[in-house]
C-alpha cells in the first residue's frame, strides 16, 4: 500500500508531490497524460507566484510590464506602464513539465498515462481503479485531477451545479519581432470587459515568441435569453474588435481556439476521510480573473504539510484532514469569497468602474493590485470602498472637473 497517491500531474499534483518529497516522504503522482502534455490555459501570472515558489523564476517565458484594461463600449481604457513586471507568462506545455520534472528530481514516483477511473473509500484504505484495470491502494489520496475532478465527485465534494467559466483560447505563434511590433517591448496584456457582450472577459497575453488569445463566460453571469450567442459567435466578434484595433495577427486562424472549463468558487468542503482535493479540483480560481496556478500550487503545498501531519499521526480522518481547510481558508480563502462576491454581479457598471478607474489613478493602483493579488481584497477591502465612493462623489460635484 502506498502512504500517499496524487492523481494528475498539474501545477497543484507536482507542487504537493514536491513538497511532500522533501518532507521525506514516499509519493506516487499519476496522471491520465504523457508529458510534457499541453493545457488549455491564458498562462498569465501574477508576480505573487514566483514570490511564493522562487525557484519557476527561471522557467518564465516572457514579462509584461503593462496592461490596458477596456470598458465594454472601448471608450475607456485604463492603461499602466511599469518598470516592474506586472505578470509573467508561461507556456503550460513546458512549464507543467518543469514542475514535474522538478518534483520526479526531488524523488517523487511519476506514472504517466495511468489514468483512475474509479475510487472507493474505505475505513483503512482508498482504492483507486486504473483505466488499465490495475487496482492500487494507498492511505491518504491527493486529488490533483482539475477542473472535471473524479477525486473529488468519488469522495462527495462536488456537484455537477457548481458554477464554472467557460472559454475558448488560441496560443498563436509569431517572432519575437512580431511580437514586440504588434504589442511593444513591453508586452503590453489586453483585457476586456464585457467586450461584445461577453459574460466575462477577453484577453490577449503577449509572449516571448507567440500570443495568446482567449474569451471566458462565467456561467453565473450568461443570461437565459435564448437569443444569446454562442461562445464561438461571440469569440468572432471579439476577433474582429481585435483586428480593427491591430491587435490581432493577420495570420491568425478562428480554427486554432480550443475549448476548456474552469471553477469559479472554491467547493464547500475540500477534505473527506483519507482525502484531500486541491488546485481546479477544489475549485481554487480567482473568480474575476480566472487565474488559478497561483491557488493550485499554494494548495498543493499547504495540503502537502498536512497530509505530512496526518502520516506522523497515522489520522486520516476527515476530523484531522480538517486543518487543511482551514490552513487554506486562512491563506487565500477570504480573498476568494469577497472576490466571488464581485463575480456574482459580473459586468453590473463594467462602464463605470473602468471610467472611475480611468480617472483615479489611485483607485486603479489599488483594483489592479487587489485582482492580480498583491493586495488583499479581504484586508483592505474597507479602504477600497471609501476610494469608490470618494471619487463617485468627486465626479458628482464636479463633472467636469473629474472628466
Ligand atoms: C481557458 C483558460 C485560461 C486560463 N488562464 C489562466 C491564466 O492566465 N493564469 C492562471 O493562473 N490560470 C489560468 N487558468 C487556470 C489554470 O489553468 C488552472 O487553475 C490550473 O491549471 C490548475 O492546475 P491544477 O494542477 O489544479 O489542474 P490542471 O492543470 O488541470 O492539471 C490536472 C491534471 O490532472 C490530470 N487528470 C485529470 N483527470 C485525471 C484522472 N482521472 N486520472 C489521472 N489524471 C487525471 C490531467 O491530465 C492534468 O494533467 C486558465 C484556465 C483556462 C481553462
Amino acid at each position: 500500500m502506498y502512504d500517499v497517491v496524487i492523481v494528475g500531474a498539474g501545477p497543484a499534483g507536482s507542487t504537493a508531490a514536491k513538497t511532500l518529497r522533501e518532507k521525506g516522504v514516499s509519493v506516487l503522482l499519476l496522471d491520465k497524460a504523457s508529458f510534457p502534455r499541453d493545457k488549455t490555459c491564458g498562462g498569465g501570472m501574477p508576480t505573487r507566484v514566483w514570490k511564493r515558489f522562487p525557484y519557476i523564476e527561471p522557467y518564465i517565458n516572457s514579462l509584461s510590464y503593462g496592461s490596458d484594461t477596456y470598458s465594454m463600449s472601448l471608450r475607456y481604457k485604463l492603461h499602466v506602464l511599469r518598470d516592474a513586471p506586472m505578470l509573467g507568462m508561461v507556456l503550460r506545455l513546458d512549464f507543467d513539465a518543469v514542475l514535474l520534472r522538478l518534483a520526479v528530481e526531488a524523488g517523487v514516483e511519476f506514472r504517466p498515462q495511468t489514468g483512475v477511473v474509479d475510487m472507493q473509500v474505505q475505513p483503512d484504505r482508498v482504492l483507486l481503479i486504473l483505466s488499465s484495470g490495475e487496482t492500487l491502494e494507498a492511505k491518504v489520496v491527493i486529488g490533483c485531477d482539475g477542473a472535471n475532478s473524479l477525486v473529488a465527485k468519488k469522495a462527495g465534494l462536488s456537484s455537477s451545479d457548481d458554477m464554472k467559466c467557460v472559454c475558448l483560447v488560441a496560443e498563436h505563434p509569431m517572432t519575437e519581432a512580431a511580437v514586440e511590433a504588434m504589442y511593444s517591448k513591453q508586452r503590453v496584456a489586453h483585457l476586456f470587459i464585457k467586450a461584445q457582450g461577453i459574460a466575462g472577459y477577453g484577453w490577449v497575453f503577449p509572449k516571448k515568441q507567440c500570443v495568446n488569445i482567449g474569451i471566458g463566460e462565467f456561467t453565473s453571469a450568461i443570461t437565459t435569453n435564448s437569443s444569446r450567442r454562442s461562445l464561438k459567435e461571440t469569440f468572432t466578434l471579439f476577433l474582429g474588435s481585435l483586428k480593427a484595433q491591430g491587435l490581432l495577427p493577420e495570420d491568425f486562424l478562428e480554427s486554432e481556439a480550443k475549448g476548456a472549463v474552469l471553477p469559479i468558487f472554491p467547493l464547500k468542503k475540500t477534505y473527506a476521510n483519507r482525502i484531500v482535493v486541491c488546485g481546479d479540483a477544489a475549485g481554487f480560481i480567482n473568480p474575476i480573473t480566472g487565474e488559478g496556478i497561483y491557488y493550485a500550487m499554494a494548495s498543493g503545498q499547504l495540503a502537502a504539510g498536512v497530509v505530512h501531519e496526518a502520516l506522523r499521526a497515522d489520522d486520516f480522518h476527515a476530523g484531522f484532514l480538517k486543518r487543511y481547510q482551514q490552513r487554506w481558508w486562512k491563506d487565500f480563502g477570504r480573498d476568494l469569497k469577497v472576490l466571488g462576491g464581485f463575480n456574482k454581479q459580473w459586468g453590473k457598471n463594467s462602464e463605470r468602474i473602468v471610467r472611475l478607474l480611468v480617472r483615479d489613478r489611485k483607485l486603479a493602483k489599488m483594483a489592479i493590485g487587489v485582482t492580480g493579488g498583491q493586495i488583499s481584497i479581504a484586508r483592505y477591502r474597507g479602504l477600497l470602498y471609501l476610494r469608490v465612493v470618494y471619487v463617485m462623489l468627486r465626479e458628482a460635484v464636479s463633472p467636469r472637473k473629474a472628466a
